[in-house]
């Protein structure tokens, strides 16, 4: 791994540093991920912490010199969450765990409602003044105390908590929303003058535990897509032990291992196959719904499903190495990436809950002290607004009556989820269609994208280069052009190298040796053969050498409108002849240009090939902007060109060779190469290798930002229009919290839409 190519964003392990991924329990809202991250971030030697409020995962770099994990995890328990480091038991047990919370919240929830139902069709019956109801507020208050104690005691220790490490969070308005509400019931029992709310009290609470219940499962629903995908797994293999097949459990396969899978059965490691012939359904790692050929020496991915005949395969990768755990790795990176927009939630959040307490104190006060003035506001308000009325009841009521709503409106979970959830969905629904987001940033920067670069060889065409053409000079031959281009390109590892080689012996024309072979990156190369400097490469390379082209031109420029690389062949600076090479357009290219210029996106090709070839392969594919005669070195500078003159640009490669042009674009786009997409410097990986998924990738990176602003912006803008309303008490506290309570789902709903997600 070069650090040039490094992400920023990617959980590294660089030299020296550690890293290590901590399950959390007993976050719920934004502020708690802020809290544990900064709790995290005050452990000395911790370089830094990203902390998933979806996932319930913390991931923390650090120096293991000067922190370690225990130290962290204390850190975390003293903030009043629990932490232990995620091993693989853990993740089983904290998934049993969650089903048990859930359950525990279930009850809860019964419990709230079973004693809430009842208040609620008394204050009906009460307000109604059908009936005089005596006793009534003690009644009230009798049901009301074990809704709060016992249904609420959580919301309340976490609440006591979060007050005493000085981050108050959601649970924090929540108490003091409720308990105030409750003590209006006791204080008007007393005979002060005010209307008691302690049965909207204990209805906000069962509200409460209501939208946290199905915001829990809503948020389990959203982290299934990856928990598939591990689950895709076979469970066991059938290994060839001393000429017997035996069955062992996945977890005791080795490396260099000989399986047998049967027709119907799941492939259960990545390896090669050594004999027989089948189709295999690669659909769920590549998103290929056709099966694939697989012979001898093909490679075959684990979890894959044999189709039709019998495979033996030598497993070459097993465990965490795999092809899938890989797939799981990056997809749960990207999940905890931070998209740059959430810096700015992340601020808010920090600060919102101490502001609104301080709102609500001040709502409190102004309608004790201000009372006319509050009420005066409230009807100009209201004038606007036919669908509320401000009331006239006494000072007091109304500042406990407009206090509370501030309290339970203005909750943080919603702007804590927009997120998360998003990133959830998006990135879970892209890695069972092939494609691989790997950073949270490029979400974010597609959306400005404006030209797509593709690269010419291998990326737009198949790179299976033939020769198609030998044209000699006069007084030369074939077979000579051939003999002296093949004695100095079979020391050269150059594509173009291979194909004339791989022609020269079709022929049956023997390359001579050669010495002192030198390659010239980007134009060709030199050796010295029997006696004689042999010059092979592009014409330009050949006329700065020096060597008079005049008798090869006409030919030349033939085979480069033809779209043909030409090698032209020199022996002693004296042109002997030119190679034709052609390499063949992959055949859904055409479509993928087409469809990305659909978009309103510029389409440009890059390559080190010559101009006219490169302008004649364009032409073919619909591709206007061409990048031609690129030496291999200048390619980010390039594209640095490109984003200069056009905009923000997605490089589009093969995952081979430099990186230093998909880091320079602002989207980094690999192809990946069969099992391996390990391609460090890549934002996205389109597994499957070809240009089919491009636009698909292109499309669920814009869905999922534009997911993540919409839930932003309901989010926020919901608290920004609820506030002003619930200060000036025209927002009845009972419908601030369900609003609340739908706020949040409609989030968590919103995100998961995103699985229905079609191009
Ligand atoms: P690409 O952008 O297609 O990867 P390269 O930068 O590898 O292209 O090479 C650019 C051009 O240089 C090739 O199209 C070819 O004309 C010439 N060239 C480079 N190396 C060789 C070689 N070993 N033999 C012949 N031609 C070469
Ligand atoms: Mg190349």
């Amino acid at each position: 791994m070069e650090a040039a190519t490094e992400r920023p964003d990617a959980p590294i392990a660089g030299a020296g540093s550690g890293s290590v991924v901590l399950d959390v329990r007993g976050m719920h809202c934004a502020s708690c991920v802020h809290t544990v991250e900064s709790a995290l971030k005050r452990v000395p030697g911790v370089a830094d912490a990203v902390v998933n409020l979806t996932t319930e995962e913390a991931r923390v770099r650090f120096d293991p010199t000067a922190a370690s994990i225990p130290a962290m995890v204390q850190a975390i328990e003293q903030a009043g969450y629990g932490a232990r480091e995620k091993t693989a038991e853990v993740e089983a047990q904290a998934q049993d765990e969650a089903a048990l919370a859930l359950r525990a919240a279930q009850r809860r929830l019964l419990l709230a409602w079973l004693l809430t139902g009842p208040v609620a069709v008394l204050m009906i019956i009460h307000m109604s003044h059908v009936l005089h109801l005596p006793y009534f507020e003690w009644f009230e208050v009798a049901l009301a105390v074990p809704v709060l104690a016992i249904a609420g005691a959580q919301t309340y220790r976490q609440a006591v908590r979060s007050f005493v490490n000085f981050q108050p969070n959601m649970d924090a308005l929540i108490a003091i929303g409720t308990g105030s509400a409750f003590v209006t019931g006791p204080l008007s029992l007393m005979g002060l003058p005010v209307a008691s709310y302690t049965a909207v009290g204990a209805m906000i609470m069962a509200f409460h535990l209501t939208g946290r219940y199905l915001e829990a499962r809503a948020r389990g629903r959203a982290s299934q897509a990856i928990r598939r995908l591990l689950e895709l797994g076979a469970k066991t293999a059938r290994v060839i032990r001393s000429d017997a097949e035996v069955e062992i459990p996945i977890s005791e396969l080795n490396v260099g291992d000989v399986v047998v899978i049967r027709p119907g059965e799941k492939i259960p490691a990545d390896g090669k196959v050594l004999s027989g012939a089948s189709a295999v359904d690669e659909s769920m790692a590549t998103g290929e719904s056709l099966p694939v050929e697989k012979s001898p020496g093909g490679e075959v991915i684990g979890a894959t499903v044999n189709t039709t005949g019998v495979l033996y395969v030598r497993v070459s990768r097993v465990g965490k190495d795999t092809f899938l755990a890989q797939v799981v790795k990056f997809v749960q990176e990207a999940q905890s990436a931070k998209v740059p927009i959430q810096a700015f939630v992340d601020q808010v959040t920090a600060v919102f809950v101490p502001i609104i307490l301080l709102i609500a104190l001040v709502t409190f006060l102004a309608w004790l002290v201000f009372p006319d003035a509050m009420l005066a506001m409230a009807t100009a308000l209201a004038a606007y607004l036919p669908w509320v009325h401000a009331q006239n009841a006494s000072p007091g009521t109304l500042a406990a009556f407009a206090a509370v709503a501030v309290l339970v409106i203005a909750c943080p979970c919603a702007m804590g989820l927009a997120t998360p959830t998003a990133l959830l969905v998006g990135t879970g629904t892209g890695a069972a269609r092939g494609i691989l987001i790997r950073s949270g940033e490029a979400i974010q920067t597609m959306r400005s994208i404006r030209v797509v670069c593709l690269d010419k060889t291998g990326t737009l065409t198949t790179g299976k280069l033939s020769v198609t053409d030998v044209v000699p000079v006069p007084e030369r031959t074939r077979e000579e052009v051939l003999r002296w281009a093949a004695s100095v390109e079979r020391n050269s590892e150059h594509p173009i190298a291979a194909a004339v080689v791989r022609y020269a012996a079709e022929q049956s024309i023997e390359a001579m040796d050669a010495s002192g072979f030198a390659a010239v990156p980007g134009k060709g190369a030199e050796a010295r053969a029997s006696d004689a400097v042999v010059h092979v490469g592009k014409d330009a390379y050949l006329a700065d050498l020096g060597v008079n082209l005049s008798e090869i031109r006409e030919t030349v420029d033939k085979l480069q409108a033809e779209g043909k690389t030409t090698v032209l062949v020199a022996v002693d600076r004296q042109v002997v002849g030119a190679v034709g090479v052609a390499d063949t357009p992959k055949p859904e290219a055409a479509s993928a240009v087409r469809a990305l210029k659909e978009m309103g996106l510029q389409v440009a090709m890059i390559t080190g090939d010559n101009a006219r070839t490169a302008h004649t392969v364009a032409q073919q594919l619909g591709i206007e902007r061409v990048l031609a005669d690129v030496l291999p070195g200048e390619k980010a500078e390039a594209v640095k060109q490109l984003q200069r003159e056009v905009g923000p640009v997605a490089m589009v490669r093969d995952g081979i060779n430099d990186a230093a042009a998909l880091v320079q674009a602002d989207v980094g786009i690999a192809l990946g190469t069969g099992t391996d997409i390990a391609i460090e410097s890549a934002d996205l990986t389109l597994i499957r290798g070809d240009l089919s998924t491009l636009v698909t990738a292109i499309r669920l990176s814009q869905a999922t930002f534009r997911k993540i602003q919409q839930n932003l912006v309901w989010a926020f803008g919901y608290n920004l229009l609820a506030i002003p309303l619930a200060v000036l008490g025209l927002l009845h506290p009972l419908i601030a919290e369900l609003a609340m309570a739908v706020s949040s789902l409609n989030v968590v709903g919103n995100s998961l839409r995103l699985r229905k997600f079609r191009v």
